[in-house]
């Protein structure tokens, strides 16, 4: 889930770039902004794109797999 929310995520502002770093059992996932970034200086709140990251990545699972979570 966390590395298909950091694919799906997209930033207006900025050529932003994410990791995902995998391990047995955990996934973890990061966005990086571009220095000039309002998003990373706090001008713009983050909140809305990572909200719709989430909603993406919940729409691209499978159905059978949505209903276990
Ligand atoms: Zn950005």
């Amino acid at each position: 889930m966390a590395a298909s929310t950091a694919a799906a995520y997209s930033c207006g502002h900025c050529a932003f770039t994410h990791i995902v770093v995998a391990r047995p059992g955990v996934a973890l996932a990061d966005v990086f902004h571009d220095p000039g970034c309002p998003v990373l200086r706090g001008v713009v709140d983050r909140a809305p794109a990572a909200r719709r990251a989430v909603i993406a990545a919940l729409a691209a699972q499978p159905a059978r797999k949505r209903l276990r979570q």
